[in-house]
Order: structure tokens, then C-alpha cells, then sequence
């Protein structure tokens, strides 16, 4: 028996990074595995046949996180293949980072709309069902810097510092019905998107970190196996920060 086991879980944006790493532990813990992936098609599919081969019932979409009608369209498909959904994983993300002076306003309004929008699109949809079941488990993948706010993101520390208020709201609004809603705020965590950084503001930030090494994709996917599980199941409208203890 794993955590999970019984769990019908969706996650968005698992085709890499992060949401790759929290699909996998998933299928670990033996929860069944939907996911959504847009850009990278190949790798999408890939990991739709690794999860299937770890022995649970696995399936990728392709969606876009970022527009309403999808997320509803997605919840449908999800119920109709996997019959219920007990945990929602918001984790798909972008950066467009620029100094406020030059940022555009289509660099602000794409990381507002793909980060904070697609949660509330896909919170919405997903509780629904969540309502009749009367159990429920929606995880939101947030940053430090939704916290601590960022030079050079502006656009992005406002998104994720939105998820934090939306996830706090969700949690008073949706407690008695049995949901349950939890930021994770991942810190430095090695994946493609940290990769774009410029290697000597990477070397600061590992500076600051007390364990002294940037994070795993797993480290912040064991997180989400927590937050999913029945382990925490008196745990609502908190931010569990995985920042090997950056931000105290
Ligand atoms: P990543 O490696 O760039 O992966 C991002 C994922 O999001 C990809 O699977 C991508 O799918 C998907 N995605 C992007 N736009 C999408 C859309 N409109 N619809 C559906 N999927 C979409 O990034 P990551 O580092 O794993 O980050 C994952 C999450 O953790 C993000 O929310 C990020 O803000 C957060 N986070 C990361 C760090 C870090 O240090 N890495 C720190 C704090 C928070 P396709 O490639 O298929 O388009």
C-alpha cells in the first residue's frame, strides 16, 4: 500500500521540472495519475507510458492551463476516463522576467494568466465534483518569492503571492465540505526554468541557503505526496515552504 493508494490525482504542467517529479512519486505512492502538459507533446507522452509502467492507470492531456474552457473540458474528460477526482496539483508555471522599468504588459499579463488564472480555472472546475464526493485535496505550487517578493519579478512574485491569498480563501470557503487547500513554496529548485538563470545570480542564491544545495524536483514532489495524502489530513490553508530553509 502506498500513500496514495485509491487516489485519483491530476496534475498540470507535468511534462517536465517539477510537475514530471510529482507525477512519478505519485505513481509511487500508487495514486492513479492524470496530467496536462501544452508545449512539450513527446515528453508528455513519454511520461504517460513510464507512469503506466510503474503499474497504475495513467493519462496525459494536452491543455492549456491558462485558458477557463479547458479546465472545465479537462475535469470532464478526467471523471469520464479515471471515474473521480480526489487531489488537484496546480503546478504549471512560466517566468518572463524583466525589471519593472522594462517589463511589458504582455510579459505581465502571460505570467498572471498561465500562473494565478489556470489555478483559479482549474480550482473551479475541479470542485465541483469534489462537492458530491465530500473529499478533496488541492495543492498549489507557489514560490519563496510569492513571500519574499523578487527584483526582476515583479510579474511573477505577484502571481504566486496571489495563489497564497486564493489558496487561503479556498481553504475558509471550502473546509466544511471536506477540501482541503495548500500552497507548496518551492525555493531554489534545479529544473529547465531555474536553468535560464545567470550563473552568478545562482551562485548567490545558493549563498543564502542553509543546507547549502539547491533543491530537487523531488524534494518539493515528496511535499506534495504529504499534502495529498490522508497524512496530513487536518493540515488546510497553509504554505509549506521547500527551500532547504532559505526564507525563515
Ligand atoms: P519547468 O521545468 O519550466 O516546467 C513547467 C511546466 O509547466 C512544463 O511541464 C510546461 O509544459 C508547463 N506549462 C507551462 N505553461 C503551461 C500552460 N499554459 N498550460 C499547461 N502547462 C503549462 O518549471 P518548474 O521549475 O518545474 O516549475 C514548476 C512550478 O514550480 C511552476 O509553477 C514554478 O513557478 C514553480 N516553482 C519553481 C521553482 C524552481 O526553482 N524551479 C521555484 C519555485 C516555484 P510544456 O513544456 O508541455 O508546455
Amino acid at each position: 500500500m502506498g500513500l496514495l493508494t485509491g487516489k485519483i490525482a491530476l496534475i498540470t504542467g507535468a511534462s517536465k521540472g517539477i510537475g514530471r517529479s510529482i507525477a512519478i512519486q505519485y505513481a509511487k505512492q500508487g495514486a492513479q495519475v492524470a496530467f496536462t502538459y501544452l508545449s512539450s507533446v513527446e515528453k508528455g507522452q513519454a511520461l504517460e507510458k513510464e507512469l503506466s509502467d510503474l503499474g497504475v492507470k495513467a493519462k496525459g492531456y494536452r491543455s492549456d492551463a491558462s485558458v477557463f474552457t479547458e479546465a472545465e473540458n479537462l475535469v470532464n474528460s478526467v471523471l469520464t476516463d479515471f471515474g473521480g477526482l480526489d487531489i488537484v496539483v496546480n503546478n504549471a508555471g512560466i517566468t518572463k522576467d524583466g525589471l519593472l522599468m522594462r517589463m511589458t504588459e504582455e510579459q505581465w499579463d502571460q505570467v498572471i494568466t498561465v500562473n494565478l488564472k489556470s489555478c483559479f480555472n482549474l480550482t473551479k472546475a475541479a470542485i465541483k465534483p469534489m462537492m458530491k464526493a465530500k473529499v478533496g485535496s488541492i495543492i498549489n505550487i507557489t514560490s519563496v518569492v510569492g513571500i519574499s517578493g523578487n527584483a526582476g519579478q515583479a510579474n511573477y512574485a505577484a502571481s504566486k503571492a496571489g495563489m497564497i491569498g486564493f489558496t487561503k480563501s479556498v481553504a475558509l470557503e471550502l473546509g466544511s465540505r471536506n477540501i482541503r487547500c495548500n500552497a507548496v513554496a518551492p525555493g531554489f529548485i534545479e529544473t529547465e526554468m531555474t536553468g535560464e538563470l545567470d550563473p552568478k545570480v545562482v551562485e548567490e542564491w545558493l549563498k543564502g541557503i542553509p543546507l547549502k544545495r539547491a533543491g530537487a524536483a523531488d524534494d518539493v514532489a515528496d511535499a506534495v505526496v504529504f499534502l495529498g495524502s490522508d497524512m496530513s489530513r487536518y493540515i488546510s490553508g497553509q504554505v509549506l515552504q521547500v527551500d532547504g530553509g532559505m526564507l525563515t
